[in-house]
């Protein structure tokens, strides 16, 4: 007797551990984003302003959700404001907004739990070992970086562009978000999860293309729509793509069509959509030999 008593009330306890978060999340989402995070929204998310009433509604839910979900530090004393968490949690959930379909939760970067967030960029000792053992300990400048273990690091300075000299196209939340979309795939290499083996077939043939080519670019001082940092590895390459598919669509778009065509299949969103095409054409490359140096 006393046996299935314990029995029922553990099966109960169970019951409530898994119902809870599903009904706080469904509350969450029962509570429309503030009209000042909305108007935040607008204008720290630059594509919001092109999208249709039904996409905003749709990236409003999965920012609630985000907000719902996700953790928030500040580090180096950078308090946290409501700015921030929007301004972050709307861009990186741009990746998502083709790729959640209906009006239920979605799955929200289900490996990440916790955003820090630096006032700048940071500095983080790295150490390198060289064939013959010896160790080089370096201090090196970030602007993000992505961590398979559930972390994002963000400066915040570059999330909000501060620093002008930042070339355009260039948006250190989605490459970092693109990251973590990379790593959900088991392997963080370049290639996120795809389905069929058709597709990995068709990715890995333009991606490998288009990332030689980069590589190319790099190694003469020529520049097209892609960063050189893309040429660091196939999946900086990702990342790198993924930036300039939501920054720059047209000139993506004009210069790697293969590359924009599994980029539309991936994220299931055509960002073309809000922006004007631009007068002018992308310009040809050239051999300024500018570089942009800095992590991510
Ligand atoms: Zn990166």
């Amino acid at each position: 007797m006393m046996e299935a008593l314990l029995a029922s009330l553990l099966a109960l306890a169970l019951l409530a551990a898994w119902l809870l978060p599903k009904w706080r999340l469904r509350r969450a989402l029962s509570r429309p984003l503030a009209p000042a995070q909305v108007a935040l929204l607008a204008r720290n998310v630059v594509q919001v302003r092109g999208m249709d009433p039904a996409q905003r509604a749709r990236l409003q839910r999965l920012v609630q959700q985000f907000l719902h979900e996700k953790k928030f530090v500040g580090c180096a004393g950078l308090e946290v404001s409501d700015e921030m968490r929007v301004t972050i949690a709307g861009q990186a959930c741009l990746l998502l907004l083709g790729r959640a379909g209906g009006d239920g939760p979605a799955q929200l970067y289900p490996l990440l739990h916790t955003i820090l967030v630096y006032p700048g960029a940071f500095l983080v000792p790295r150490t390198e070992v060289d064939m013959s053992g010896v160790v080089t300990e370096t201090r090196q400048d970030l602007l993000g970086e992505s961590w398979g273990d559930g972390r994002v690091i963000l400066s915040w300075d570059h999330v909000r562009r501060a620093d002008q000299p930042e070339p355009p196209g260039h948006n250190v939340v989605l490459h970092e978000f693109a990251h973590q979309l990379d790593s959900e795939s088991g392997n963080t290499n370049g290639a996120p999860y795809l389905g069929s083996r058709e597709r990995y077939r068709s990715w890995s043939e333009v991606l490998s293309r288009d990332y030689a080519n980069l590589r190319a670019e790099a190694m003469f001082g020529m520049h097209g729509v892609l960063d050189h940092y893309g040429a660091s590895s196939p999946a900086e390459f990702f990342a790198v793509a993924t930036e300039s598919f939501f920054e720059q669509p047209h000139q993506l778009a004009a210069r790697h069509p293969a590359l924009y065509g599994e980029f539309l299949k991936y994220y299931r969103i055509d960002p073309r959509q809000w922006q004007p095409e631009p007068v002018a054409a992308a310009p040809e490359p050239d051999f300024s030999g500018v570089a942009y140096g800095q992590w991510r």
